[in-house]
């Protein structure tokens, strides 16, 4: 591991600054995926900003009937938070299916958001990754890619965005609240917030130089029956090779979001109109414009078999 020097932020303000100042800092809250990167040399930030006493831990109600979700809030606390569980039970369902146990009590909700990739080339000096270094080529294109993206990749990048939690905040509509080191702060629906790879996969967000997540608002609730379905190698514990994110209602209309496939949590509204026709329909739409390789063209298919496991179940 590379040195670096550390600073315990005391105001959400002076996090940003301090990180806007230094260009090579990293915040760290939860710690679950930065510190393995800077053990790896993968990420060698030269400061780190530690934000964990910044008092951004509540669940609290918005005035709109939504919930504030405080981006230190620890997946563990949100997931079995009585609110989440009773009106968002597809957030909850989400952050149980990911990680293991003791990750979630550490892993955090604005860390989750912006976890890295787990695709094994970026984890691997040795080898070229567009993503780890700009401009050195991508050895997962040609390479083992039955984990990668099929859809929204780029010649630069195929990799998928790991997490479980942004697939039920995409489903559900969530904004990102944020505070830039200038202190002005935005709100940024979340399917603004993950960019695709294009020609800049090392660029995963919209986050400017500084800018630091404060909370994510949940919009009031939908109702419907919520489900997230998971696919992976084994039980638990693994990354997902599909899920499925849906909120199905009683009249079959619903929304859709899918991970495992593409470098953000991926939805297409135009796919959530499809939904009442049934999976074969929506999920066609899911994946126009699929480009798999012979590795990991099953995913296609597994996207539109999931799907109907999850409307089934939605209708009992
Ligand atoms: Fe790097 Fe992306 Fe290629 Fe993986 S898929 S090696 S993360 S550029």
């Amino acid at each position: 591991m590379k040195a670096f020097t550390y600073e315990r932020a005391s105001s959400v303000e002076g996090a940003a600054k301090s990180a806007a100042a230094n260009p090579a800092s990293k915040f760290i809250a939860g710690g679950t995926n930065i510190l393995d990167l800077m053990k790896l040399e993968v990420e060698c930030p030269t400061h780190l900003i530690d934000v964990n006493g910044l008092h951004l831990d509540k669940i609290e109600p918005t005035p709109e009937a939504g919930l504030r979700v405080g981006a230190l809030v620890r997946n563990t606390a949100l997931a079995a938070d009585e609110t989440v569980r009773r009106h968002y039970g597809l957030l909850s369902r989400a952050l149980l299916a990911g990680a293991s146990g003791q990750l979630r009590n550490k892993a955090t909700t604005a860390g989750n958001l912006l976890q890295r990739t787990r695709c094994p080339y970026f984890y691997d000096p040795n080898q070229a990754c567009n993503k780890r270094q700009p401009g050195s080529g991508c050895s997962a294109i040609g390479g083992f890619t039955r984990q990668h993206a099929v859809v929204g990749t780029s010649n630069a990048c195929i990799a998928t965005h790991p997490s479980d939690m942004a697939i039920a905040m995409r489903a559900l509509d969530a904004v990102v609240e944020t505070v830039k080191a200038d202190g002005t702060k935005r709100s940024i629906p979340i399917k603004d917030f993950h960019r695709l790879p294009g020609n800049t996969p090392h660029i995963e967000t919209v986050l400017e130089l500084g800018e630091i997540i404060t909370a994510v608002v949940l919009p009031p609730p939908i109702g419907g029956k919520q489900i997230y379905r998971k696919v992976r190698d084994r039980a638990s514990y693994a990354f997902a090779l599909v899920s499925i994110g849906a909120i199905i209602q009683p009249d079959g209309t619903g929304r859709v979001a899918v991970g495992g496939v593409a470098h953000k949590p991926w939805r297409l509204e135009e796919a959530d109109v499809e939904l009442k026709q049934g999976a074969k329909a929506a999920a066609g739409v899911l994946m126009t414009d699929a480009r798999p390789t012979e590795q990991n063209r099953f995913k296609i298919d597994l996207v539109e078999r999931t799907l109907g496991a999850v409307i089934a179940q939605a209708r009992g």
